[in-house]
């Protein structure tokens, strides 16, 4: 079997963690990582043993790696030649021009949430539309909450048949290692109403009616969404029977929080740190057992998504579903994390 040759354009928060999760893979290796300029981030890429490049061509920036003791190989348009598909993971709104770079270098495209979904016309998420995605030229990989959003409502609209539902965005204000962001002391209402995030879910899965408002607090930890979902007449659940689908879907955690003492998201990230994946991370979408009830047809939940982190698994789907790798999403989903499972040694 050839691996995919898979290139990381921008090697920050969402890169490293992309490029870990590709290198977990048996059926893709990375063949680049770029840097905009030598910082503390290169000496990542090279422990990891990741070729390193410039994510521009102009000789003088390529020659500050040098100087600073990084050996880089050259510029983006070097290591697109040697790529099969490059991940975007570049600040967001950066998509336009580091689109046609890719298209004329004739390599396939992901780009992250950060992008628009009219720049790609194709947006992603692992259980929502993988199949339809086979193949294609590039698609967008869907910001973190419109992942955690897909995570537990495509497999309820796919029971249901319809739903219609609102929900709360409450949103970290910033990363962990970002120190550039607020607010430190305040809540910050997001004033565009609705906000994006609800709608966004609608392209990879129209079929679902959402809306969403959205605020930021003073957390660099994780996003929590307050969901109220109107299921059809006649839909035949009860409460319990949707936790069960929850616990056999991938990529989601249902845990009861008073019996764990996980009542808030800083628990939830404690018991991430004590599963070992790198930095900490969670993958999965964790739903609090005690915080779900339905009731007649409205059902009402909590759930906490790592912003940094649910999204990356879902990235390497994402390469397997451009490159036309003829697998069902439940496979990919299930050899990608049984891969990064052992290459962490969980
Ligand atoms: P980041 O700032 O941590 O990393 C971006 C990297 O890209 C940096 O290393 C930067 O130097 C580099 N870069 C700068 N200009 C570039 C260019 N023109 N081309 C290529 N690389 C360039 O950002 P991030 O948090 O990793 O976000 C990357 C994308 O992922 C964005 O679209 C963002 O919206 C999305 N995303 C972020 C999160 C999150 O919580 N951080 C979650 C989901 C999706």
């Amino acid at each position: 079997m050839t691996s995919i040759k898979v290139a990381i354009n921008g090697f920050g928060t969402i890169g490293k963690r992309v490029a870990d999760a590709v290198d977990a893979q048996d059926d893709m290796e990375i063949v680049g990582v770029t840097k905009t300029g030598p910082s503390f981030g290169c000496d990542l890429a090279v422990k990891k043993g990741f070729p390193l490049y410039c994510t521009f061509d102009e000789p003088d920036r390529i020659a500050r790696f040098s100087e600073q003791g990084y050996n880089c190989l050259g510029g983006l348009s070097y290591l697109m030649a040697v790529a099969d598909v490059v991940v975007d993971c570049s600040p967001g709104k950066m998509g336009a021009d580091n689109l046609a770079k890719y298209q004329s270098a004739g390599v396939k495209y992901l780009f992250q949430g950060g992008e628009k979904h009219e720049l790609t016309g194709r947006s992603y998420t692992s259980s929502a539309n993988h199949k339809e995605n086979l193949g294609v030229e590039g698609v967008r990989v869907v910001s973190c909450n419109t992942t955690g959003l897909s995570r537990t409502l495509v497999p309820l609209y796919e029971y249901c048949g319809s739903l219609k539902v609102e929900c709360t965005m409450i949103r970290r204000a910033a990363d962990p290692g970002d120190s550039s962001k607020g607010p430190i002391n305040a809540i910050k209402p997001v004033l565009k109403v609705p906000s994006h995030h609800g709608p966004d879910v609608m392209t990879v899965k129209p079929e679902i009616e959402i809306n969403s408002l959205a605020v930021a607090v003073p957390t660099t930890i994780m996003h929590l969404h307050a969901i109220i979902a109107d299921l059809p007449e006649g839909h035949g659940l009860t409460t319990d029977a949707i936790l069960a689908m929850w616990e056999e879907t991938p990529r989601v955690i249902v845990m009861n929080g008073s019996d764990n003492r996980i009542t808030t998201t800083a628990e939830v990230m404690e018991m991430a740190r004590d599963i070992g994946r790198k930095w900490g991370d969670l993958h999965e979408i964790f739903v609090w057992e005690d915080g779900v009830s339905l009731v007649g047809n409205r059902l009402y939940y909590f759930q906490a998504i790592h912003q940094e982190s649910d999204v990356i698994p879902e990235n390497v789907d994402a390469i397997r579903a451009v490159m036309g790798i003829d697998m069902d999403w439940r496979t990919s989903v299930a050899k990608t994390d049984a891969a990064i499972s052992a290459y962490y040694n969980l």
